[in-house]
């Protein structure tokens, strides 16, 4: 469908519609000193003249007046924590005269609809969606609510100095898996559907509001516009001496690490690293989970509860009474090798996109760019890992 312009009040309208047409809407908003996915009923809660520093365990924000509604970038959220929330209750049992009866309630998703999926949080949708559903095991809660999704994708006009999507082929042009995407123009968007419900809605906002199409000249212009962004992040602008934004090269990274799993940087990031489990928690493609049971005081009442896990705690690599990885060395190379090699012969794909926000998040500044710059400048012939 051909893109139309949406005027910047339009944006009330796009939220009406998805409202009225039964969907819970989310979109970014500033809380906490961070911009986080919330619950959205009115456009004026979008960060509009907000944006974003981010550098390696920084992040800020700061109100620019010259800066859209979508010139920050992504924040700590994705689309991860509403697909594959936190913690969720997956059985729950009461004790009866009769025995333990099952409680859980039977699972109906709501219809939820998010404003402002970049290109790197698009990739990682795929990624989920690969390894969620895309093998023999499919994990239905997730199929459940992935059915039910509808995307309002952004195309993206600034890049923080964490972001690397462009290295990693996922960014900053939205790519595919919208059903809607916007792209910011002065006080404007262009506004163009991919899906039938993406269309359905755009036919639903233009008995409120006039949609203008776009003429040739403008689309190009438009398309242009993360194109751009691109260009930019290529050039690799060098400020404080290191590259702005950052970019991963990819060639051969799955030999690479593999090759190189007694490295000493391994060591030399476990010396900085506080194996907090902050990056495996903001990153969009991170997946795994522990299952426990709880209990009431009583105990009476059971659940059962998957929650988020990391493989940088102990417990996730403890088996058969001895741990497997039991030092920051091993657990950061578990990770990074993961992400990076491990994931290609799983789901064939990389597990990261390039969204920058373990840089950010990592609260000493550890840096996977880096990480993997450091093994590819003195590949190989490292002395074995320390066992603990
Ligand atoms: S590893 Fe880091 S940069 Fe890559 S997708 Fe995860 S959080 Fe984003
Ligand atoms: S790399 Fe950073 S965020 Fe990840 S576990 Fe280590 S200290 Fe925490």
């Amino acid at each position: 469908m051909q893109p139309v312009w949406l005027p910047r009040h339009g944006l009330q309208h796009l939220i009406n519609v998805l409202r009225d047409r039964g969907h819970r809407v989310v979109g970014p908003q500033v809380a906490d000193g961070a911009v986080v996915y919330r619950d959205l009923a009115d456009a004026s809660l979008l960060p509009t003249g907000w944006l974003d520093h981010q550098d390696g365990g920084v992040y800020r924000l700061h109100h620019d007046p010259r800066a859209g509604t979508f010139d920050h970038v992504v924040g700590p959220h994705s689309l991860k924590n509403y697909l594959f929330p936190a913690r969720e209750t997956i059985e729950a049992w009461s004790r009866t005269p009769d025995g333990w009866q099952q409680t859980t309630p039977t699972y109906e998703p709501e219809q939820l609809a998010v404003i402002g999926i970049r290109g790197c949080d698009l990739a990682a949708l795929a990624i989920q969606d690969r390894v969620f559903m895309g093998g023999e095991s499919i994990d239905v809660r997730y199929k459940a609510r992935r059915e039910k999704l509808f995307v309002v994708a952004v195309n993206c006009r600034r890049a923080a100095a964490t972001c690397f999507c462009h290295s990693m082929g996922c960014g900053p042009a939205a790519g595919p898996g919208f059903d809607i995407a916007l792209t910011e123009v002065g006080d404007r968007f262009a506004i163009e559907a991919a899906t039938e419900a993406g269309e359905a809605v755009l036919a639903d906002i233009t008995g409120r509001v006039s949609l203008v199409p776009l003429t040739p000249d403008e689309v190009a212009s438009v398309r242009h516009v993360p194109e751009t962004l691109r260009e930019t992040m290529q050039a690799r602008v060098a400020e404080e001496g290191k590259p702005r934004p950052r970019s991963l090269d990819t060639e051969k990274i799955r030999e690479l690490l593999f090759e190189n799993l007694t490295h000493p940087r391994w060591a030399e990031v476990a010396d900085r690293c506080l194996s907090c489990a902050n990056c495996t928690l903001v990153c969009p493609t991170c997946f795994c989970s522990s299952v426990g049971e709880v209990t009431d005081l009583t105990g009476d009442e059971v659940s059962r509860e998957r929650q988020w896990a990391s493989c940088f705690t102990l417990e996730h690599s403890q088996m058969h009474g001895a741990n497997a990885r039991p030092s920051t060395a091993s657990r950061y190379r578990q990770w990074l090798t993961h992400k990076l090699a491990g994931w290609i012969d799983q789901f064939g794909t990389s597990g990261c996109t390039g969204c920058g926000r373990c840089i950010t998040w990592c609260p000493v500044g550890i840096d996977i760019t880096e990480e993997v710059a450091a093994i590819r400048e003195s590949p190989a012939s490292s002395p074995p890992l320390s066992p603990s």
